[in-house]
């Protein structure tokens, strides 16, 4: 990827979960130089960094994995971007998977000139960041800005095993397990005719909403609860944080749009600080499913030079060892 965002080449391969890190690791490096080898030669030799996005937690100074749940339980505390970069022999920069969308949103999509802002991805799960004067707010560790794991409610376990996190109303797994329920036990028709057609365990986010198209009670009372866990998550945010602009990508947010948005937009106008709430723009992101691979160009860009993300974390916090 050039300065401008333009996409020279693009490689991808199946991740070996089975298989091991040092598998996982291999097939990384074949897939980086796959896209290499299909630039054209003068941008081959004007490669100056790879950037990488990771579920989290991560280390992004140590550029560090620490253990990501779908990886497989041998990945954790891989150096994936010193095995990388020795590999390709270029440095290479870490970053968990939300932070780095919020960079490429900064860079090239909804979050540009908004260098104080949140970012939040609506798919799978519910990740976020935080961006406070055009930086990412990491905390002393490294993992702050889970705006997904914030709790709403005082019940709801999360797949994380926490306690009425907005995942466990928004995210699109944790729907589709109470989609799963709601049709095992009869509650909606159009649930369970769908289980009968292609078996229980394949009804995911995309039903609940096809549901609610068709009219469904159960199908519009899931994606109701997780629309309203969101609005009230957004009051939080916007009185905690008092960003300029809270940016929203996401399967989920990308296909339900002004339905998701919408009510938060209300739910901040009449609840949220009086002050925060008059700044705020709550706007759809504007990258799509590629927005990681925009963001690796301003992660690995703005972390060359600089020696803080070269050694070791930039802050004399050591929370563990004291
Ligand atoms: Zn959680």
């Amino acid at each position: 990827m050039t300065d401008d965002g333009t996409r020279i080449a693009r490689a991808q391969g199946h991740t070996p979960v089975a298989d091991g890190s040092a598998a996982i690791l291999r097939a990384c490096a074949e897939a980086l130089a796959a896209s290499r080898d299909a630039a054209p030669v003068e941008i081959r030799d004007a490669i100056v960094a790879i950037g990488i996005s990771s579920p989290g937690p991560v280390d992004p100074w140590r550029g560090v994995v620490v253990e990501t749940p779908n990886m497989g339980p041998e990945f954790h505390d891989v150096p994936i971007a010193t095995e990388l970069g020795r590999a390709m022999g270029l440095p290479a920069f870490l970053d968990r998977d939300g932070n780095v969308a919020a960079l490429g949103e900064m860079a090239f999509g909804a979050a540009r000139d908004c260098p104080d802002f949140i970012y939040l991805t609506v798919s799978t799960g519910v990740g976020g960041a935080i961006v406070s004067g055009g930086k990412l707010f990491h905390g002393p560790d490294g993992t702050a800005g889970e705006l997904g794991h914030t709790p709403v409610s005082m019940e709801e376990v999360c797949a994380c095993g926490g306690v009425g996190h907005l995942e466990a109303f928004l995210g699109g797994a944790a729907m589709a397990r109470t989609a799963r329920q709601a049709a095992a036990d009869g509650r909606s028709s159009f649930l369970t005719a769908l289980a009968t057609e292609k078996g229980l365990s394949s009804i995911d986010a995309r039903d609940i909403a096809d549901g609610e198209e068709s009219g469904d009670e159960t199908c519009h009372a899931i994606l109701e609860r997780g629309r309203r866990a969101f609005a009230i998550a957004c009051v939080g945010f916007v009185d905690a944080l008092n960003p300029t602009r809270i940016v929203v990508g996401g399967s989920i947010s990308d296909a339900q749009g002004a339905r998701l948005l919408v009510p938060a937009r209300e739910q901040v106008a009449a609840t949220a600080f009086r002050t925060p709430r008059s700044r705020v723009q709550i706007v759809q992101a504007e990258l799509g499913p590629d927005v990681g691979l925009a963001g690796c160009h301003p992660l690995a860009i703005s972390r060359l030079g600089d020696p803080a993300w070269r050694s070791d974390r930039p802050t004399s916090t050591s929370a563990q060892n004291g």
